[in-house]
């Protein structure tokens, strides 16, 4: 059961029904999955939800319909960790992560992909396809092979070995394009043109691919004992996770299930590739395209299809975006996993890293509740710390070696 309804034009209000269509035919404003509410109340409760599965299909009434049975790798339901730790030395009160590095895939695009593959094979699809910086290629490959679908999956070709591997893998087919995200996402709508009959999760299915990251608002307030936290800090590439996930607090407070209010909403960015927070900071309403140039890959897009509603969420909250730069993103995936014992690639450098700047500058209030979304695993971008993370010293098989070796190390340690 889903209270979902049809596809509704964010612009104009447009109605459409269910189906691989993404642009209003009358304003070509975005199309978004509406739902019946009102309906809804009452019928969606605590204890429907805490009755369903260990993964975002707990939340099925409040998603596209999935048909008989969701395409799942088991994607959600991922760890809410109170940080005491990294919170002391950031000086805050009450920190919380949002462990999404334990994914069936190891990012939190197995939230979107398994709900846009559900709907793509409800509405009679049968191939996979993708535009991604990396881990939404990796999450749409593995899904499409547990279905047994063919999948072709289009990425800039100097991406991380490690996502190139992890993609490759599934044995799908896996374009490499001489150029960046942005020009990738051009050559796929031209693609979508020609190959109508392609599921491209985050171009054709996108209204249903975004759904997905309302899972996170919704796990986080569950996971908080059905409250809101006061603040979220959201990782932001096109921006549709900090967008889907202020929805998903929306539809969680409308539908009377959680205590508190709307939290306030920070986006973070890598300066190298930072167009919202730029937009942001100069109180512009358009977002001008930049050229990426960082090592958080995953969130490396010039020109992000949702920055305008990003700019908006970001204002009418009170909210803030931090930019943060490469070398303070390896100096935070260090710090959380010295403090906290969680590897993150380099995007969850840029949410410590942002959380930090933002905590600094005064825009996050650190006697309040915080979330920071962790979203994906240090394993995919282990070429940022190869050189860095090494052995602390080479050494024959000798005891002696061994202790002259330790006494080193903690003295260097220690000071
Ligand atoms: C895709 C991605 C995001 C957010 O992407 P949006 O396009 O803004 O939804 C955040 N973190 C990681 C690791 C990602 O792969
Ligand atoms: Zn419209």
């Amino acid at each position: 059961m889903t209270f979902s309804t049809g596809l509704k034009c964010r612009e104009c209000g447009a109605l459409y029904p269910t189906e691989a269509c993404y642009s209003c035919d009358f304003c070509f404003g975005p199309l978004e999955v509406d739902y019946d509410l009102q309906a809804a109340r009452g019928v969606v409760t605590r204890a429907s939800i805490e009755a369903g599965p260990a993964s975002i299909w707990r939340y099925r009434a409040l998603l596209p319909d999935p048909g008989p049975e969701p395409v799942d790798l088991g994607a959600g339901w991922t760890p809410l960790r109170r940080a005491t730790r990294l919170g002391e030395l950031l000086g805050v009160r009450e920190l919380w992560l949002k462990d999404d590095t334990r994914n069936p895939t190891g990012s939190f695009k197995d939230r979107v992909v398994s709900v846009a593959l559900s709907s793509a094979r409800r509405l009679g699809f049968s191939t996979a396809a993708c535009a991604s910086t990396g881990n939404l290629a990796t999450s749409v490959a593995a899904h499409a092979a547990a279905i047994g679908w063919p999948s072709v999956v289009i990425i800039p070709s100097d991406l991380e070995s490690s996502k190139i591997a992890m993609t490759a893998i599934f044995g799908g087919t896996v374009l490499g394009v001489e150029g960046n995200y942005d020009e990738v996402n051009r050559l796929c709508v031209e693609l979508v043109a020609e190959h109508e009959d392609w599921a491209f999760a985050n171009v054709n299915l996108r209204p249903y691919y975004a759904e997905g990251s309302k899972t996170l608002a919704f796990e986080i307030a569950e996971q908080l004992g059905w409250r809101t936290p006061d603040q979220v800090v959201v990782p932001v590439a096109s921006g549709s996770q900090l967008t889907k996930v202020a929805k998903g607090f929306h539809e969680f407070l409308e539908l009377g299930l959680v205590e508190g209010e709307q939290p306030v909403l920070f986006g973070a960015q890598a300066t190298g590739c930072s167009p919202i927070a730029t937009a942001f900071a100069d109180g512009a309403d358009v977002v001008t395209p930049q050229r990426p140039n960082t090592i958080a890959r995953s969130l490396a897009i010039g020109n992000p299809a949702d920055g305008p509603y990003v700019l908006d969420e970001l204002r009418a909250g009170g909210g803030d975006c931090g930019s943060v730069s490469d070398d303070e993103i390896l100096e935070c995936i260090g710090l959380l996993a010295r403090t906290e014992g969680i590897f993150a690639e380099t995007a969850g450098g840029v949410t410590i890293a942002s959380l930090r700047q933002l905590l600094r500058r005064g825009s996050i209030d650190p006697e309040r509740s915080i979330v920071a979304i962790i979203s994906g695993h240090g394993l995919k971008t282990l070429d940022a710390v190869v050189e860095t993370a090494t052995v602390s010293a080479t050494i024959s098989p000798s005891l002696a070696d061994a202790e002259s070796a330790l006494r080193f190390h903690q003295l260097v340690a220690a000071s």
